[in-house]
């Protein structure tokens, strides 16, 4: 990968939640300076406690929603703040519309004013109960706007508008990465997303918990993966100049195209293909586990997409990127990671 020695001064928003804090820990080991921001909803102190040593670290509480500064230069903006679980988006609503609607215009005004390179965090909640398996980028989705989730899908989707226009209109170098499934140590035990459920329910010997039969598929990227393909996304020299980004004149005649231009500023997709049902995950993990637990079957969210997969092939070609955990790997440093945090004292 390169080292993206040009960037040397990032923002990420969201930095002390799961994927935000390995970011924060992987800029830092590539020599950045790196401002953590975060409003701790459902981000966690401990996330980045061992950063806090760290000359090149400093961490700032600030919910985005309500505006931000940040004094001196800055090269690159990250945002990842978001609630991110379907559990923590159905408890928090209007915070997750408002961190992808005003938390994104806040970000972008600031990337802007800065020069900086910004990156988004989008999702592969933005194809909602996708009706193509697996989805490329090209494909636009099916997403309920006023279902319960719809609040998580159509803040992404807004995000992203919001940040093409910014790149069409500022002619800003954006980068959109829609991250499918991630899972691995510093999720929370409790935030309800069914890897952390699985494995918590399997050390304590409690029942797995599948809504509906389990024959849903989701396809889980382990953390590492996730991270390095952001980073690569990142990193990119950007394929346009300045000239070919505000053309304005040429907003509406970009030949349509079935397959989406290979281009580091549209969508690109970073997961791990491999599908599995949810009822296969369950027997990995008690096998994994040793556990006894038994199988309780629960009712289907609502709109809970049947399938996901993503189909890989711009970030394989435009990155050189392809995941290298396999699902036992990955979930191997899972399982270690949350049977040392159910023995600390009032874990949750
Ligand atoms: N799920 C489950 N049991 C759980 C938690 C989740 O069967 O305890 C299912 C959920 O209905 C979905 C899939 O597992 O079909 C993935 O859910 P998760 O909340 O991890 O993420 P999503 O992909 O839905 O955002």
């Amino acid at each position: 990968m390169q080292s993206g020695s040009r960037l040397k001064r990032a923002l990420i928003t969201g930095g002390a939640g799961f994927l935000g804090s390995h970011l924060c820990e992987s800029l830092l080991n590539h020599g950045y300076d790196v401002i953590c921001m975060d409003n701790l909803l459902t981000g966690a102190a401990k996330n980045i406690t061992h950063l806090q040593a760290h000359r090149g670290f400093s961490f700032i509480q600030n919910d985005v929603t309500n505006g931000l500064s940040i004094d001196g230069p800055l090269d690159a903006v990250l945002h990842f703040a978001s609630p991110a679980s379907p559990r923590d988006y159905l408890q928090f609503p209007l915070a997750t519309l408002k961190v992808g609607s005003l938390g994104t215009e806040a970000t972008l005004d600031l990337a802007e004013s800065k020069g900086a390179r910004y990156l988004l965090a989008s999702t592969s909640e933005v194809y909602g109960d996708p009706l193509v398996n697996p989805q490329p980028e090209s494909y636009w989705g099916n997403v309920n706007p006023v279902s319960p989730r719809g609040v998580y899908d159509e803040a992404k989707r807004f995000a992203e508008s919001m940040t093409m226009a910014y790149h069409r209109y500022h002619g800003m170098d954006t980068r959109i990465v829609r991250i499918f499934n991630t899972y691995g140590p510093r999720m929370r035990p409790n935030d309800g997303r069914v890897v952390s459920n699985f494995i918590v329910q399997a050390c304590k010997s409690e029942p797995l918990t599948i809504y509906g039969d389990g024959s849903q598929t989701r396809s889980f990227c382990y953390v590492d993966d996730t991270v390095e393909g952001i980073l690569r996304v990142l990193f990119q020299d950007s394929d346009k100049t300045i000239e070919e980004r505000t053309d304005k004149s040429n907003f509406l005649y970009t030949p349509a195209s079935a397959e989406q231009k290979a281009s580091i500023h549209n969508p690109i997709n970073l997961g791990n293909p491999h599908e599995l049902q949810v009822k296969d995950l369950a027997k990995m993990v008690l096998r994994m586990t040793g556990s006894n637990s038994r199988i309780e079957h629960l009712s289907l969210p609502v709109d809970d997409p049947k399938v996901r997969r993503p189909d890989i092939t711009i970030a394989k070609k435009l990155l050189g990127w392809r995941p290298t955990f396999d699902i036992e790997a990955g979930l191997a440093k899972t399982i270690d990671h949350f049977k040392a945090r159910l023995l600390e004292p009032l874990a949750s």
